[in-house]
């Protein structure tokens, strides 16, 4: 659908969803304050465009004043139509800026043929967008990252990192200079799919670089894709687990005082005190699924899946190997698409 067509009503439903889910990040995160200025960093894949479009609906009805503007980054991949973010983005009447910088070449000369390029193209893509926010005073730079990104990006540091860790969805860069949100945390990637695909979005593919895919992600997409389809809302309770951890059930000493703990004696327990025990153990029962029900967080269970609780059962996962380095997301400060 091109601007200013009619919106169908399941479009409509369906931004308002997003709208909900990336107000509720914004909220939870603190992510955006009046007078902010706010870089919204545009590839051309569906997740940025999503983004922008769902940050410019917010701002309309937003209770405060912020800023958005669109950055482009041209890294001069051959065959990239240069015209099509420009013109869309004219249309709009959003302020934009199209940095042009050949990353391109600089990424084919030192990667050999035939592996990945993306980590070194997103790191390079990174600084030079964060340069450009940096000399243009802008203090918050938002990525178009969403939940199923940051659920591969858990598992990946879990299967191949041998850590627990995942992508927050509001950082500060690696230089303190810049906060670095993400406001589509709360969103899966098939809503946003089906947002871009109703509201016709000019994507600009994203092979034109010629870069291998990266495997282990790709295995990791497949492998929650199965789960979810065998058990519906599966990467919903990952996600959830990723908003209620328990360091004490874990084993790491930097985030709970296992050398502190102590026994409160043997003498004999009254009554009261077994009772608040009990008490205590049915009300931890309930602080998975059910509490998030009821806190309406995202991502209702869907029908079939009743009886998922946070933990899987105790199921744990341990890592393959022992930790080289933690794998550091996907963070293609353009888009998740990387
Ligand atoms: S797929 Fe994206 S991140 Fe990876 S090398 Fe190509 S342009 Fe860079």
């Amino acid at each position: 659908m091109r601007h200013g067509a009619t919106q169908s009503r399941t479009l409509t439903r369906l931004q308002a969803r997003l709208r909900g889910e990336a107000g509720r990040a914004i909220e939870d995160f603190r992510m955006i304050g009046p007078g902010d200025r706010v870089m919204v960093c545009l590839s051309g894949g569906k997740d940025s465009y999503t983004l922008l479009d769902i940050l410019l609906s917010l701002q309309r009805s937003a209770p405060i004043d912020f800023e958005l503007i669109a950055v482009n980054l041209d890294q001069k991949q051959p065959g990239f139509p240069a015209h099509v973010l420009p013109d869309y983005l004219a249309a709009l009447g959003v302020p934009f800026h199209v940095i042009e910088q050949d990353t391109y070449s600089v990424v084919r000369r030192v990667v050999p043929q035939g592996r990945t390029m993306c980590g070194l193209c997103s790191r390079l893509r990174r600084g030079a967008l964060y340069r450009f926010a940096a000399e243009n005073g802008i203090g918050k730079i938002a990525l178009g990252h969403h939940r199923d990104d940051i659920v591969e990006t858990l598992f990946l540091n879990l299967f191949f990192g041998g850590r627990l860790k995942a992508m927050a969805p509001k950082l500060l860069s690696e230089d303190g200079r810049h906060v670095v949100i993400r406001p589509l945390a709360y969103v899966a990637e098939r809503d946003i799919e089906r947002y871009a695909r109703g509201r016709d979005f000019p994507i600009i593919p994203c092979k034109l670089c010629g870069s291998q895919d990266n495997l282990q992600r790709r295995a990791i997409k497949r492998m929650l894709a199965e789960w979810e389809r065998d058990w519906p809302g599966r990467t919903e309770s990952i996600f959830s687990a990723l908003r209620h951890l328990e360091p004490d059930t874990l084993a790491d000493p930097r985030h709970f005082d296992f050398a502190g703990l102590e026994a409160r004696g043997l003498r004999p327990m009254s009554m009261e005190e077994e009772l608040g025990l009990e008490e205590e153990t049915r009300t931890g029962a309930q602080h998975g699924w059910g509490a998030d029900l009821a806190a309406g967080l995202p991502g209702a269970l869907v029908p079939g899946s009743a009886g998922v609780r946070g933990g899987q059962g105790g199921r744990v996962f341990e890592p393959a190997a022992k930790p080289a380095h933690g794998i550091d997301s996907a963070s293609d400060p353009q888009s998740g698409r990387a």
